[in-house]
């Protein structure tokens, strides 16, 4: 672990940067921050947004769609939603997915691995990951958004 000061748009412009985004998805950020500034791991943060967003990629129907980034902050924490348009999460599986090696992907497509180290992760940074998802065309739009909150003093 390294906690050192880090500017949060800067560390979500990276993360962005560092996917690779089919021409068909768009990827929105809107930061608004005002104290940009908060002590974390660079890299396992990275990790963490990455992943999020390769997630919501791997969500998207054939057509596309759209990821939403959100950030906002008080004086003790920043929140950063993460909302997708994708196919959203089935209710049966909504209590599994921070479980080690569950994956409804297709062998050699998914680990099951990302969300149990997104969770340690962010844990490991005294936050909090939640989810809301639709997963039913008839009750609206489908898609997911992960919440991630990240209190500044993360070491005491
Ligand atoms: P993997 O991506 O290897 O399957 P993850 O731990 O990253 O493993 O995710 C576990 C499961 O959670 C996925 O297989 C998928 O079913 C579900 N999931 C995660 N993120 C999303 C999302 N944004 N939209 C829909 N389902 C998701
Ligand atoms: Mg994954």
């Amino acid at each position: 672990v390294n906690f050192t000061d880090v500017n949060i748009n800067q560390l979500m412009e990276h993360s962005i940067s560092s996917v690779i985004v089919p021409e068909n998805i768009k990827i929105s950020l809107e930061s608004k921050v005002n104290n940009t500034e908060i002590k974390l791991d660079y890299d396992q943060m990275t990790q963490v947004f990455t992943n999020l967003l390769k997630n919501a990629i791997e969500a998207m129907p054939e057509e596309g769609g759209l990821i939403t980034v959100e950030m906002t902050d008080s004086s003790d924490e920043i929140t950063v939603n993460i909302t997708d348009t994708g196919t959203g999460i089935e209710e049966e599986n909504m209590n599994k997915l921070f479980t080690p090696f569950f994956t409804t992907k297709p062998i050699g497509k998914g680990t099951g691995l990302g969300l149990p180290i997104i969770y340690g992760i962010v844990k490991m940074h005294k936050g909090n990951i939640t989810f809301r998802s639709n997963a039913d065309k008839n009750k609206g739009v489908t898609g997911t958004t992960f919440t991630i909150t990240l209190p500044r003093m993360a070491m005491t």
